[in-house]
């Protein structure tokens, strides 16, 4: 489950300037499509689309073959996780940042997200485990450790949808290929949007769409896209 479809998707946000120009793509169940393209390329747009923040002006988004319009923003929420660019750490344990959005997570739940994430040894090994203290007042976690907390958060809900929205382009490039195998292992099993500023470390995408001013310049796989270069 999980496909997704953009059909001839166009949006301004204000009357005359277009910033999606009739986009057209469609990420089969389980399947991964990355979509880079400079800033201001609509990328974020295109997210908020998904969301229901604003509809398209013309076009249509489906999920499994169903138009969104007639989908509430609730039930796409359930749909739809993200991890975003930089998550939000609370004063507060590192089991209760792991399980926030989702009320009466298991500790065995949270357990297995954190597994899912590549957590589970860090946090194996801090004094308090789970009950560690983080954020300001507690534990002070690297980007790295800290998307990886986010990852986890976002898979304790298990969407079948997950969106990647920029969720290494604030780290070293060391920590960003780690994230990244983890972020491909997670991929395998659902349907997945990456949005990136870069081709780099994106391996793991079935297929990659560069958007430019709205529009599609180019398509293709890893390989071909970078061959261009
Ligand atoms: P990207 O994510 O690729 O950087 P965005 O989707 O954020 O691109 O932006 C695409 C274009 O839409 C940009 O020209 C940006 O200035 C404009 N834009 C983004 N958000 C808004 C908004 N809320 N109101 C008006 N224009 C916006
Ligand atoms: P998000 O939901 O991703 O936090 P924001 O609405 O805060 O999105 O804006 C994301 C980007 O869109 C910003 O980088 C900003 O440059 C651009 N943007 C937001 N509002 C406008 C606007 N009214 N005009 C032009 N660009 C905008």
């Amino acid at each position: 489950a999980g496909a997704v479809a953009f059909e001839d998707v166009a949006f301004a946000y204000d009357t005359d300037r277009e910033i999606l120009k009739g986009l057209s793509f469609t990420v089969p169940p389980d399947g991964t499509l990355a979509i880079v393209g400079p800033s201001g390329a609509g990328k974020s747009t295109l997210a908020r689309l998904l969301f229901r923040f604003y509809d398209p002006k013309a076009g249509a988004i489906l999920i499994d073959g169903q138009d969104i319009s007639n989908v509430t923003q609730n039930s796409l929420r359930g749909a739809i996780g993200i991890v975003p660019q930089d998550s939000v750490l609370f004063n507060d344990t590192i089991g209760y940042n792991i399980g926030y959005g989702r009320n009466g997570a298991t500790q065995e739940e949270i357990e297995a997200a954190a597994q899912g994430a590549a957590l589970d040894d860090f946090i194996a090994k801090l004094p308090d485990g789970y009950e560690t203290q983080v954020g300001e007042r507690g534990l002070k976690l690297s980007g790295g450790e800290k998307q990886r907390v986010a990852i986890a958060r976002t898979l304790l809900k298990n969407p079948p949808i997950l969106i990647l929205d920029e969720a290494t382009s604030a780290l070293d490039s060391r920590t960003e290929d780690e994230i990244q195998a983890t972020l491909g292992k997670i991929s395998e099993r659902r349907t997945t949007l990456i949005i990136a500023h870069r081709l780099s470390t994106i391996t793991y995408a079935d297929e990659i769409i560069v958007l430019n001013d709205g529009q599609i310049a180019e398509r293709g796989n890893h390989r071909m896209l970078l061959a261009k270069k």
